[in-house]
């Protein structure tokens, strides 16, 4: 496979940008090798620069679940574009995508709109302090909500990937208000919060989290949560940047039957533009100003060609539930074809997979936690990312990433990904 010119665009993006990313674990330095420059990516499809084509199993970290490219979120954005980019005022789409949000996730009574899943977890702490007036929070190991300060402590995703899940820069006083519990154990949260009695504003969590590989809540694990969270007045926070709209219409929150108080989402939101969002009871929204005394803005918050793309892509999740179902379809082949390989072959790696998300850990042990992902092994997982990728297969460049399928997979494609499964695994052994 010639990927000359990736090469050659990362060695001269280093010059001008640091580590010649704009995101880090885009570098592929967890799996060795030059990260690809992506031209273009259409259905199921993405293409490098030097033109190769590979099966997406990313789909831009989530929002993509529709596929890429997709004529709906096109035409919206196309339409949009010619009424202009943005005015920093109201719009008419704004109230009609909090409307059809609030409608499809009804915890969330009403919804402020960001530019990221980051602003969205950052300004939903910010807020459950302010109302609660408490400083602490607790956060899961391994989860990871974006890069505020408050939450690179322990956390997941390209933080752990790159070996520094407690960021330096964040100062200890900042740190010292993140409390950490591992996930899945609800008598370390009791522990937690007997020994922090009413000082706790919120619990946030990734009530299935993605970001250290995917892991999946013990029966009557989010049950629980909320009923400490109930009992102690702790505003209890799904972040649902990665699961919302995805595992379900209503996110993990439907699916599992627990109701946080509040949500933050991101992702599918903005159908491929920069959108997030948190919501929740109107009590605790209405504290966010200008109707209350938390202060929250932004200049492209609710930006018109963002909220079109995001009013597309939920209408047509909104109208059309089969979807899930297909995705279910499609996640369950993806995983329970590479188990059934696994087993033939002898090897007994432990897969993880909810919906369209799937992790596969070179471990052999459950994975329930971050303790647990640590134990996976990396270096296998490299070898497998080169040897997928040289079959036309585009991993998430990580073992501690969950993937995200997408409607666009064909059951020819998925005999494509379970064939090169079977050969890459053979090959790394
Ligand atoms: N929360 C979760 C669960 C995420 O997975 C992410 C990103 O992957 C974020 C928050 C941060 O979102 P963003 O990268 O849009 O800032």
């Amino acid at each position: 496979m010639n990927i000359s010119e990736s090469k050659r665009l990362f060695s001269e993006a280093q010059n001008y940008i640091p580590g010649g990313v704009n995101s880090p674990v885009r570098a592929f330095k967890a799996v060795g090798g030059d990260p690809l420059f992506i031209k273009r990516a259409n259905g199921a499809f993405l293409y490098d620069e030097n033109d190769n084509e590979y099966i997406e199993m990313i789909n831009s970290w989530g929002p993509m679940i529709l596929g890429h490219n997709h004529p709906l979120i096109r035409e919206a954005v196309i339409k949009a574009m010619e009424s202009g980019t943005s005015f920093g005022a109201p719009t008419a789409k704004e109230v009609q995508i909090a409307e059809l949000i609030t409608s499809m996730v009804p915890s969330v009574e009403k919804v402020r709109m960001v530019n990221s899943g980051t602003e969205a977890t950052m300004s939903a702490i910010r807020l459950a302090r302010g109302y609660t007036g408490r400083d602490k929070f607790i956060k899961m190991e391994g989860h990871y909500h974006g890069h505020g300060d408050s939450f690179l402590i322990s956390a997941g995703s390209g933080a752990m990937t790159m070996g520094n899940p407690d960021s330096p820069g964040v100062t200890k006083g900042t740190a010292r208000d993140t409390l950490l519990a591992p996930y899945n154990d609800l008598e370390a949260i009791r522990n937690l919060v007997e020994a922090n009695k009413g000082e706790i504003a919120a619990l946030i969590l990734e009530p299935v989290p993605g970001n250290m590989g995917l892991c999946i809540p013990k029966d009557g694990y989010l049950e629980g949560l909320r009923e400490i969270c109930t009992q102690e007045g702790i505003i209890l926070i799904f972040d649902e940047v990665m699961t919302g709209f995805r595992l379900s219409k209503g996110g993990a929150q439907e699916l599992f039957g627990v109701t946080p108080d509040m949500t933050t989402l991101g992702k599918i939101i903005g159908g491929g533009l920069p959108v997030g969002a948190y919501g929740g009871k109107k009590e605790i929204m209405d504290f966010v100003s200008p109707s209350g005394p938390v202060y929250q803005a932004g200049t492209l918050s609710g930006n018109p060609i963002a909220m079109s793309a995001g009013m597309a892509i939920l209408n047509e999740l909104n109208e059309n539930s089969e979807i899930y179902k297909e995705l279910d379809e499609i996640g369950s082949k993806v995983a329970e074809g590479i188990k059934k390989i696994n087993s033939d072959l002898g090897f007994d790696y432990t897969v993880n997979q909810l919906g369209s998300m799937y992790s596969l850990f070179f471990s052999s042990k459950e994975v329930n936690n971050f303790d647990d992902a640590k134990k996976a092994d990396v270096g296998l997982f490299g070898q497998y990312f080169q040897a997928m990728l040289h079959r036309g297969i585009y991993l998430a460049p990580s073992q501690f990433e969950s993937l995200f399928l997408s409607k666009a997979l064909s059951t020819d494609l998925i005999d494509k990904i379970l064939t090169s499964h079977e050969e890459s695994v053979k090959e790394i052994h």
